[in-house]
């Protein structure tokens, strides 16, 4: 699991566009502490909840971090968690454009370090 790579916190919240089944390397392993998957630590899961979890590859989506603002996309399931001088703005912005009807719309609107709303000042 990741934590934020400017302020650290963890974990972060995220939100899933695309899932793919993939074969899980082991038989059965199963979440530790919190589950990204579910989007809640593993004491608010029941046991078998996370027994799926190594099946499946998040392709795309979006991890948000609740303390600075930020959020990261994931895409063809590598996610993406640059500092801000490193990210490419229009790149970005094609990402929430693309799945604008699957991102919170305070994301949309005020999300770090690029927005929708503010993508002309
Ligand atoms: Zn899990
Ligand atoms: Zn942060």
């Amino acid at each position: 699991m990741l934590a934020c790579p400017i302020c650290k916190t963890f974990p972060l919240r995220l939100f899933v566009f695309s899932v793919r089944n993939i074969k899980p390397t082991t038989s059965i392993r199963r979440c530790e502490l919190y589950c990204a998957y579910h989007g809640d630590f593993i004491k608010n899961l029941s046991e078998t909840d996370c027994a799926t979890c190594y099946g499946k590859e998040i392709s795309d989506g979006l991890l948000e971090c609740a303390n600075c603002g930020r959020w990261y996309p994931i895409e063809e399931d590598i996610p993406r968690m640059l500092p801000d001088d490193l990210r490419n703005r229009q790149q970005d912005e094609a990402f929430l454009i693309k799945w604008k009807n699957r991102i919170p719309q305070h994301i949309l609107n005020e999300g770090k370090p690029f927005s929708l709303l503010h993508e002309h000042t």
